[in-house]
């Protein structure tokens, strides 16, 4: 460390008060105090973390708000950056320390599993995010409903529904309300036990307690909560042990009047490789399902995200944005994202022609994206058959084949399941879509005309 270190101890204490009060002391404990300052460099403060995990979760979650809260104490600091130093390690964590080498991966997993033992003090299993609460949810028309649901869910005790179910496509803020409930929770209940974690924790805690032998102790923790949450449940899809103990669990706790919350990417009844007792406990509550964002959501929330960062965005470019990033939420901000740090990277104004520039690959992938209907129709046209045929009954082979045809290429040009395609054309069994899929593969290899057919529609709509 330089001449000035002790100026810099003072300073990173300041900040790191101010972190505190922002991200809360669980967090803060977890995350920010096992890091120490390492240096300053032109315009630059270094500051040491004992894993690379942890450097790569301070950097991703942290690195805006230090940076703000350095600038404060020394306007000349303009970037944050963490390096990887065991010597600072906290007692806690140096049981699994090892340097950094061959056994590194190892060492992160045992550093998670320390932080998430010192998470388990206050009930939370893993971090909550602390831009993920609900002030910063921006509300439109595909996701008002959930809101709702989820803010009910945190402010009553009395269960109401059980469980809540959210669910919708990747990116559109199913965690963040997820997050935004528990810490809720959390801040203004704190006797209530919540625990978060992914189905994916979830079940390798089980397999662990199972190998370890301490199977009752995982009962115990999961049975003895208050508010059990746990994201992206399609994950134990397939997964019969796991289903199997989370079944229990569900039933135990909802049998006691606690509350559950549970997300995922598709609605109960077309989870995949999900027993069917469990579908239906899972739907047996509130389905709040969070559509596809709208052009107005997408411009709501690039304002109030530009307005957090406080930055300048000119209404054209997010305009631009919110009308060309049309995938998920997580795109879009990491659109601005990008914006926004190449603007200050070369000290140019954002203006719509940098912004292209900067995320010409981007806007190329999205303009691909193609829905079921506009297969459908440029099937129908092709064929010269109607519209309303893809979702009819009618099984001519003159209707019968095209519609197999669009429901192949929707499969293999979305990234929709067969029980959504089979939704999409008239109500039919994901089975069917199977069998159209197959056929149509089939037809290809012994038919070349139809091939080139097919070739043709697909590279028409782009894929
Ligand atoms: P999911 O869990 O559904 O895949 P996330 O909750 O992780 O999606 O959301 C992805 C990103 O988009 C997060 O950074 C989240 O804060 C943000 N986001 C999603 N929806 C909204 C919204 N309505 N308002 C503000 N941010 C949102
Ligand atoms: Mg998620």
């Amino acid at each position: 460390m330089n001449a000035d270190g002790s100026h810099l101890e003072g300073q990173w204490t300041r900040v790191c008060t101010r972190m505190r009060g922002e991200i809360g002391e669980a967090a803060f404990r977890s995350w920010l105090k096992p890091m120490a300052v390492h240096g300053a460099e032109s315009g630059m403060v270094r500051l040491a973390a004992p894993t690379r995990f942890m450097r790569d979760w301070v950097l991703d979650h942290y690195a805006d708000r230090l940076r703000a809260f350095w600038g404060d104490e020394n306007p000349e600091i303009r970037t944050i950056d963490v390096v990887v130093q065991q010597s600072r390690t906290p007692s806690v964590l140096k049981e699994s320390s090892v340097p950094e080498s061959p056994a590194a991966g190892r060492a992160e997993a045992g550093a998670a599993r320390a932080l998430n033992q010192m998470q388990a003090d206050d009930g939370i299993s893993v971090p909550l995010d602390p831009r993920f609460t609900f002030d910063r949810f921006v509300i439109g028309k595909p996701n008002e409903f959930a809101y709702a649901a989820a803010q009910r869910v945190a402010e009553t005790k009395n269960v109401a529904f059980n469980p809540l179910f959210l669910y919708g496509g990747v990116g559109l803020g199913k965690t963040h309300l997820m997050h935004a409930i528990a810490a809720h929770i959390r801040d203004n209940d704190p006797n209530r036990r919540v625990v978060y974690l992914s189905a994916e924790k979830f079940m390798y805690r089980f397999i662990r307690a199972l190998r370890e032998q301490r199977a009752v102790d995982f009962k115990e923790h999961f049975r003895s909560v208050d508010v059990l949450m746990i994201d992206d449940v399609q994950f134990i899809g397939g997964k019969e042990s796991t289903q199997e103990e989370f079944f229990h669990t569900f039933n135990a706790l909802v049998d006691q009047g606690r509350q559950i919350v549970v997300s995922a990417d598709k609605s109960p009844s077309d989870l995949e490789g999900m027993e069917e007792r469990l579908k239906s406990r899972l739907g047996c509550g509130l389905v709040a399902d969070i559509h596809a964002t709208t052009y107005e959501l997408r411009l709501g929330i690039l304002e109030s995200k530009a307005e957090h960062l406080g930055i300048q965005v000119p209404q054209k470019v997010s305009e631009f944005l919110a009308h060309k990033i049309t995938s998920n939420v997580r795109e879009l901000e990491g659109a601005l994202n990008r914006v926004i740090a190449h603007s200050q990277l070369v000290g140019r104004d954002i203006s719509v022609e940098s912004t292209q520039e900067v995320l010409h690959d981007l806007l190329r992938a999205n303009n691909r994206r193609i829905t079921i209907e506009e297969i459908q129709k440029k099937v129908a046209e092709h064929f010269n058959i109607k519209m309303a045929d893809m979702h009819s009954a009618r099984r001519a082979r003159a209707v019968a084949r095209p519609r197999q045809v669009a429901m192949y290429l929707s499969k293999q040009l979305t990234s929709r399941s067969l029980p959504e395609i089979g939704r999409k054309f008239g109500g039919r069994d994901h089975t069917t879509v199977m069998h159209a899929v197959r056929k149509v593969d089939e037809l290809c290899d012994g038919d070349a005309g139809f091939a080139e057919d097919v070739e043709l529609l697909r590279r028409m709509l782009g894929g």
